[in-house]
């Protein structure tokens, strides 16, 4: 494969900026175009839920200085269509013989969703909602997941009445199973946030949120957060291959299957044999690092991505830590006790493989789950569960 000449980056997120000073750092001399739609330069999203929303920093804008690297960023450029060795946007085309797709995701809305409900993706949503936040007396979070605990955190250490809505049973229901996530119910209550479960929204505006069954939450401040979807739609006649969920589908390269064409970040669904199957994963390093991966296989690395994935969480006056990727059939195991009041860690096995691991501020957990999920070790289970032995040291000799 040759080296490309002229390599378009689509999408100004983390993934897209990592690939982009990845190629500089790699010694790529060629053009570099960064279309991005956002009027901003690209910036991290973790501290918009976090500190933006408290108020902390205005802005996230990740280091680099674009004109030094000889990028070219065109901001306020939605990429329209892809043909052949072309992107559009509205103002023009953009010629390419290398391209990495980084679109990232997008809220998921609820039916007949206003304008004046918020949803937290962006940094203008971040500013809006912090502002909403000063004059308001209540809020109703819809969603119960990473995104909606850390909103009602905030808007509760702001003051605000706090009610947070799901159709599930459990928090965080769409990544942990109920007999994890059933632990974190008495947080809310903690931090004075009425935690309201099973209750299905069927109505929503700006100022209330309807339940199933009839009852009504009245809220100065209405937002949801229930999840994102892959953003695509620009891709739907590329040829490229789309999942059923939207995601770009890649190789293990990171490959979208057209020559000098990648993806990274958010968007794609890449084959994970480390997790057993296909994924998709929305967290900031697997984006950081896929966009370096991408960068790096375009100019002909050849490497094959398939990292232990990690994702953090700040939220009710805990820091949630995940790694690794768990299954439906894999067997539940608790270090430390998670209906008391220290810290604890949930793990994952296969057999006697650790699979995944939910660490509540203990990081010590996480730095040996690394290590060990990156080699695939086997542990001891009634070791691994004592809270007062590392992690490491429940490691079964291998063989
Ligand atoms: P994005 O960050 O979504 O960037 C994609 C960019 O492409 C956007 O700027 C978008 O406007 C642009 N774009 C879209 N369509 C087009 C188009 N057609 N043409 C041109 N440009 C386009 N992860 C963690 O691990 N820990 C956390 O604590 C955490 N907190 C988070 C808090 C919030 C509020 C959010 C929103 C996310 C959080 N995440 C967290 C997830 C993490 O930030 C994302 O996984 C990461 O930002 C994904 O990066 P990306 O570059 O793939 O996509």
């Amino acid at each position: 494969m040759s080296t490309p000449r002229r390599v378009v980056v689509v999408g100004g997120g983390l993934a897209g900026h990592s690939a982009v000073t990845t190629l500089r750092q790699d010694g790529y001399d060629g053009a570099i175009t960064l279309l991005t739609e956002e009027e901003h330069r690209p910036y991290d999203r973790p501290p918009l839920s976090k500190e933006v929303l408290r108020g902390d920093v205005d802005t996230t804008t990740l280091e680099a200085d674009y004109d030094a690297l000889g990028v070219a960023l065109h901001t306020g450029a939605a990429a329209e269509r892809l043909r052949p060795g072309e992107v559009v946007t509205a103002t023009g085309t953009h010629a390419f013989d290398g391209l990495v797709v980084a679109t990232g995701s997008a809220p998921l809305r609820l039916p007949g969703q206003a304008a004046d409900v918020h949803e937290l993706r962006t940094l203008s949503d971040a500013l809006g909602l912090r502002a909403a936040f000063g004059g308001a007396g209540s809020v109703a979070v819809v969603g119960a997941g990473w995104i909606g605990a850390e909103v009602a955190t905030i808007a509760a250490a702001r003051g605000c009445k706090v009610t947070v809505v799901d159709a599930a049973a459990t928090p965080l229901a769409g990544a942990l199973p109920a007999d994890v996530g059933r632990h974190t119910v008495p947080w809310y209550s903690e931090h004075g946030i009425d935690l309201r479960l099973d209750s299905a929204v069927t109505g929503i505006g700006g100022s209330g949120v309807d339940l199933a069954g009839g009852d009504r939450i009245d809220a100065d401040v209405v937002v949801v957060g229930i999840g994102a979807r892959p953003r695509t739609a620009w891709l739907a006649d590329s040829g490229l291959t789309l999942a059923r969920d939207g995601a770009l589908v890649v190789d293990s390269r990171l490959s979208a299957g057209q020559a000098g064409v990648y993806g990274a970040g958010d968007i794609i669904r890449f084959p994970s044999e480390r997790s057993g199957g296909e994924i998709r994963v929305e967290h900031w390093e697997h984006a950081a690092a896929s966009g370096r991966a991408a960068a790096r296989n375009l100019l002909g690395a050849g490497e094959t991505y398939d990292p232990v994935p990690y994702f953090w969480s700040d939220q009710l006056g805990r820091r949630l830590q995940y790694v690794g990727h768990h299954g439906a059939g894999d067997r539940l195991v608790f270090r430390g006790r998670p209906d008391g009041d220290e810290p604890w860690t949930a793990l994952w096995l296969r057999g006697d493989v650790l699979r995944a691991v939910l660490a509540v501020d203990r990081p010590r957990d996480v730095l040996d789950a690394r290590r060990l999920l990156g080699r695939g070790a086997a542990v001891r289970p009634e070791v691994a569960g004592d809270p007062a032995v590392r992690l490491a040291e429940a490691v079964l000799p291998a063989g």
